[in-house]
């Protein structure tokens, strides 16, 4: 299985938007830009929920057929370990492996040793063109490097033979992501990651690493642009050097775990992409989830209606919500809007404050950070929040493949 050039992580938390993302991806198509979908839903959000990852694919087959749908199109375990993965062997035929948890610790003695002594001659030949921000390495960093990702690695690469053991090896595509360590990968450091992946024998096609900078649920990003957009273009040369280097696989690339509406960096990586004709997987998180509540709202009545209930309760929970997102949410509690007077505002008020428009002065990113944690109190409301997302279906769906082709899509793999 051969990931294409361009793919997109798209989360449907509740099962019923998979036909409304197509579009948005036929849309794009339409614009001669071939991008595949790649369906996400981590084991947090599912045990949140209560579904499966049998689910899951039920739903985007049921998807690709509605829309003849005729490209390939991949089911996401995402972020699983050797702990969770099992659940999502049948149904998923893309696994991001998460080794953060195991970064820092130590490796076995003698085995970074080896690893320091087989990539010893990168002291003498490194930088690579085009790398600036690290111009030298010594065995001192080798041996840092090694102690710090070593195992790590080398986790991934029993999470990796355990699938390939169950599913075969090529009849799904690895991904390795270290995004949710505590401290950003450089891109030197990326570059022997990726070789002692390559030690490990893991066929790897995108490869996840933090960036600098903070990468919140459902908000812009929060941090420095121009140190990020430099080192961004220098991991894609990083993997370009890597693939030759170490004989990874030819279209490994780069995932952006955005956590969704990373607007300001998305022209910078649509450029940087184009100008060193790069793939990339960019996965969203949670943003479809969000405009379920905008179509809910716009639709009015009893669907604006649970739309404030949501807000009500998640206020309420707000302990509970936030803690699984801890690292990935930034609310200031002071500047919630109290439930009741969000329970007076019209549905146009509720649109403007939940959508990510930072033109508009009502807009607010705490209100849309707690919605985004508050999906487990949809879940709860069971056939009352599903039902009524059928009949405001249409309302829904329209919003849904807008902010995924005009937000997202035109303006990291088309270019406004
Ligand atoms: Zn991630």
């Amino acid at each position: 299985m051969i990931l294409e050039k361009y793919s997109i992580g798209v989360g449907d938390r509740f099962g019923q938007q998979g036909a409304a993302q197509l579009r948005a991806l036929q849309q794009a198509e339409q614009r001669g830009i071939k991008i595949v979908p790649v369906w996400n839903k981590s084991y947090r959000e599912h045990t949140t929920i209560g579904t499966e990852p049998s689910d899951t694919r039920r739903a985007v087959d049921d998807a690709v057929k509605e829309c003849g749908w005729r490209d390939s199109y991949y089911v996401d375990a995402d972020h699983i370990s050797l702990k969770t993965v099992d659940l999502f062997l049948d149904s998923s035929d893309f696994f991001t492996l998460d080794v953060a948890d195991y970064i820092g610790k130590t490796a076995d003695e003698k085995e970074v040793d080896s690893f320091v002594k087989s990539m010893s001659k990168f002291t003498a030949s490194f930088p690579i063109p085009g790398v600036q921000t690290t111009t030298k390495v010594t065995e001192e960093d080798l041996y840092a490097i090694g102690c710090k990702y070593l195992l790590a690695v080398k986790e991934a690469g029993s999470v990796y033979r355990h699938i390939a053991k169950k599913k075969g090896a090529s009849n799904f595509v690895t991904e390795v992501s270290t995004d949710e360590a505590n401290e950003p990968q450089t891109p030197a450091q990326l570059f022997f990651i990726l070789a002692a992946i390559a030690q490990q024998g893991i066929p790897i096609q995108t490869i996840a690493p933090k960036f600098t900078g903070r990468f919140l649920k459902g908000i812009d990003y929060v941090g420095a642009v121009e140190q990020f957009a430099a080192e961004f273009e220098e991991d894609l040369l990083v993997i370009a050097h890597a693939i030759k280097t170490f004989e990874l696989p030819k279209n490994l690339k780069l995932s952006v775990h955005s956590g969704s509406d990373k607007f300001t960096l998305y022209p910078l990586i649509h450029r940087a992409i184009t100008k060193h004709n790069a793939g990339l997987h960019l996965k969203t998180a949670g943003t479809t989830w969000l405009e379920e509540l905008v179509g809910l709202a716009l639709f009015g009545g009893e669907g604006q209606a649970i739309a404030q209930a949501i807000y009500t309760q998640a206020y309420e929970r707000i302990d509970e919500l936030c803690k699984p997102y801890e690292s990935v949410i930034d609310i200031d509690r002071a500047r919630l809007p109290d439930p009741r007077t969000v329970s007076g505002w019209s549905s146009g008020e509720y649109v403007t404050a939940l959508r990510n428009d930072q033109s508009k002065p009502g807009y607010n990113p705490h209100f849309r950070q707690l919605l985004h944690v508050g999906y487990k109190v949809a879940a709860e409301m069971g056939s009352r929040y599903l039902a009524m997302l059928k009949k405001s279906r249409e309302v829904v769906a329209e919003g849904v493949t807008e902010n995924l082709f005009l937000r997202h899509i035109v303006p990291v793999f088309i270019g406004s």
